[in-house]
């Protein structure tokens, strides 16, 4: 059965890498963080990940070999084997790698749990963080793409093709034609990313290199600037309500690096939201995160502790962790 104590999570992401040392109570006990060395391909990130997770157990107090190690990764991952299917250009060579596998044998057979990041993002926040005693709700994350998560009676959909909670690739009227980067046109991934509010404010004739252009622009009132943002909102506020009507969650939270424009973007995403949802689904909040920069590798820690991720269990496979407590059984009061 599950052993008590400490969890270690690790958060793989474009640019940079954490990993945890957790107690259950999500108190962090230990943290690394490195560069993500894209660029060297993956055998390179997988070695550095397993240097990782070996810094910070022995900085947390860890002895002995590592025995349970959760993972969430940028990419498709394939929650029953943890492989990675696919991946942007931000992890080039990152598709195809049997990342479960491989990281469990530098880590000498510990047990290795693979779930997307934003699945990941999820399961932390649904447990120490925004949806806290939840078991129905939407995550997002809005940074350079859109990422999404759905958590239904508390298991995280994965769907047929691992692909359930792309909310990003969500068609809605205000994306008109623009082009996303899956290449189809009219998602909101296509307005609503923070890539895609630098690309409307441009467009506009504002002149922004990132973000933080666009949210400095913002805060000096530059019309185009709130134009880009206000899009964005209305078409990430739209996209969740089509959405929400179809899967009923409690809360929907929002995430991501996007959230340096948080105030005008969700108020337009609440307006937009209240637009098309069902009248029923009123009362859904649009949440701020609560765990900023930790909820990936957070909510990788609970991955040790029950089957990996939101594998169906009767699929689970038998190397992989022993049955425990699945997200249905988290504490509602
Ligand atoms: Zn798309």
């Amino acid at each position: 059965m599950t052993a008590p104590g400490p969890r270690l999570g690790l958060d793989i992401g474009g640019t940079k890498m954490l990993a945890v040392l957790a107690d259950p109570s999500g108190t962090v006990l230990a943290q690394r963080e490195r560069p993500t060395p894209a660029r060297s391909g993956a055998q390179s990130i997988v070695t550095t990940a397993a240097e990782l997770l070996r810094e910070v157990a022995l900085a947390g107090g860890m002895t002995g070999p590592l025995r349970r190690v959760g993972v969430g990764t940028a990419g498709v991952v394939d929650h029953r084997t943890g492989t990675i299917l696919a991946a942007t250009d931000a992890l080039p060579g990152w598709a195809g790698t049997p990342l479960a596998a491989e990281l469990s044998a530098l880590l000498d057979g510990a047990q290795v749990a693979v779930v997307n990041d934003v699945v990941a993002f999820a399961l932390g926040e649904g447990r120490y963080g925004a949806a806290a005693g939840l078991t129905s709700y939407v995550a997002v994350t809005v940074g350079t793409g859109v990422g999404g998560a759905v958590v239904v009676d508390g298991t995280p959909l994965v769907g047929a093709h691992h692909l359930a909670g792309h909310v990003g690739h969500m068609a809605v009227p205000q994306a008109g034609d623009r082009r996303c980067p899956c290449g189809r046109r009219g998602h909101v991934e296509a307005i609503a990313s923070g890539t895609a509010m630098v690309e409307t404010y441009r467009l506009a004739g504002g002149q922004a290199a990132t973000l933080v252009d666009v949210a400095a622009a913002l805060r000096a009132g530059d019309e185009r600037a709130v134009d880009a943002v206000r899009l964005a909102g209305r078409g990430l506020g739209t996209a969740l309500a089509s959405l929400a009507n179809a899967v009923d969650p409690q809360v929907i939270v929002v995430g991501g690096g996007a959230l340096q424009v948080s105030q005008l973007l969700l108020a337009q995403a609440r307006a937009a939201f209240a637009e098309t949802a069902l009248a029923s689904l009123g009362g859904v909040e649009i949440r701020h995160a609560q765990l900023p920069g930790l909820a990936v590798a957070l909510g990788a820690t609970l991955l040790g502790a029950r089957p990996p991720g939101p594998a169906d269990p009767e699929h689970h496979q038998n190397d992989t962790a022993p049955s425990a407590p699945t997200p249905s059984s988290r504490g509602l009061s």
